[in-house]
């Protein structure tokens, strides 16, 4: 395990594929490393645009998560057995990689949950019933996912605490002067996307980060759109807590990861109890493990993370600076040749955007455009994207979304595009 096998040393040149104006790699090898791309789906080359939902996974991380249950598999943590040492010290590396992937200063600051729900709900639950009391508010903005919504509407209800909402403007952007009108001494609480899913606008994270810590609040950064397509580095974000998903980069489904500042997650109480999370405990009282253990409760994911731990290495194989601007060329292209086609309004039109392309074909419900590209072969997402308030400030019932990940190709947009014109013909 650990070795990535094929050369795919990315070199800064353009290579031989047909790509040339969208690659500086080799996207055919890199496409090579995803069994699931050579698929066909109702007998047709599968074209995978639902990235925003869930990226598929390369070899390395099916190889990787298959050893694991076929040689090395055992409980972690409690063992003084062989396998027990060998999956806890598995499990501890992937906190390592972690660590370094963010730039986190220590892997105590590094806690595995489920995914970014999970580590959302965590906070929501355990930082609220620290930090947050009668008459404090917290901030999010008008195109949060459900995921970062909900929590905080459920914590200011246990807290009588108010949630504050940042709009949207028509672009999808948000304006900083809005953000300086709402971020006041009483908020406690900054949460905000730094890539919207529905639209795949880029939140000025820094900005509102300051103006964070201007008035004393916190600020968690919902990294679960970011994590895959550009590099986080927490230090230099200076956020407080900062969530992702592992299945959206490129690994395990049920993985995530919870980042914090160290005196902050040394401050809020215990989400679950169980084993693992505990120092000592009587009938009479309990006494809790040091972090990031304190919030570990129960047998983890232990395969979870560590195919997750394959996956970041498989990413810096290639880069995250390599990757953004691969995606952010098929995302310019995308969008180019999609204006093309008459009829399509764009949802999510900020300057600063990234691999989201939020569409509506005037006229067709997104839902049909969906069933008519699959059976081309072509899986994009339609719906709300579990951003429901966002759609009901456009005023309409979901978009069309394709979005894009490492190994898609120009030749994969045109199949899209080419499946919506004609989408557009036979709907309108
Ligand atoms: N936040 C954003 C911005 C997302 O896109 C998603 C997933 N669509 C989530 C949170 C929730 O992630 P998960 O379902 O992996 O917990």
């Amino acid at each position: 395990m650990g070795k990535i096998s094929r050369s795919f040393k990315i070199e800064n040149r353009t290579l031989m594929s047909k790509d040339t104006t969208i690659t500086d790699f080799d996207i055919q090898a890199i496409r090579k490393d995803f069994p699931i791309l050579k698929t066909f789906v109702r007998n047709k080359p599968l074209v995978y645009l639902d990235n925003a939902a869930s990226t598929q996974k390369p070899q390395i991380v099916l190889d990787t998560e298959l050893k694991y249950y076929s040689t090395q598999y055992s409980n972690i943590h409690r063992g003084v057995h062989h396998l027990s040492q060998v999956g806890t010290d598995l499990y501890e590396e992937a906190r390592r990689k972690v660590q370094k992937f963010i730039n986190a200063p220590s892997e105590k600051q590094i806690i595995f949950t489920k995914g970014t729900t999970n580590s959302i709900n965590l906070l929501s639950y355990s930082w609220s019933q620290k930090f947050l009391r009668q008459g404090d508010e917290v901030v999010i903005t008008g195109m949060e996912h459900h995921s970062n919504i909900v929590p905080w509407q459920m914590a200011c209800e246990r807290h009588g605490a108010t949630l504050r909402v940042i709009p949207v403007q028509k672009d999808g952007a948000i304006l900083l002067e809005d953000a300086r009108k709402i971020i006041t001494e009483k908020t406690k609480l900054v949460s905000i996307a730094y890539i919207s899913n529905s639209l795949g606008t880029i939140n000025p994270i820094r900005e509102l980060t300051q103006l964070a810590h201007q008035v004393g609040a916190h600020l968690l950064i919902d990294a679960a759109q970011s994590i895959q397509h550009i590099s986080t580095d927490v230090q230099d974000l200076d956020c407080d807590f900062l969530a992702f998903s592992g299945h959206k980069l490129y690994g395990p489904t049920g993985i995530g990861v919870l980042y914090g500042k160290e005196e902050l997650l040394e401050a809020v109480p215990p989400f679950e109890g169980g084993g693992d999370m505990i120092a000592d405990v009587s009938f009479e009282k309990t006494t809790y493990n040091d972090l990031p253990f304190k919030f570990e409760a129960g047998t983890p994911h232990i395969a979870g993370v560590i195919g997750l731990g394959a996956a970041i290495d498989y990413v810096q194989s290639i880069g995250l600076d390599t990757i953004h601007a691969h995606e952010e060329k098929l995302l310019k292209y995308a969008t180019e040749e999609l204006a093309k086609v008459d009829n399509i309004q764009f949802i999510g039109t900020a300057k600063n955007k990234s691999s989201v392309l939020s569409f509506l074909v005037k006229g067709a419900h997104p839902y049909d455009v969906g069933v008519i590209l699959d059976n081309l072969g072509i899986a994009i997402r339609t719906g709300h994207h579990c951003t429901q308030p966002i759609m009901d400030h456009f005023e309409i019932p979901g978009t069309c979304r394709a979005s894009f990940a490492l190994y898609n190709t120009k030749e994969e947009i045109d199949i899209f595009v080419a499946g919506v014109r004609r989408a557009a013909k036979m709907l309108l």
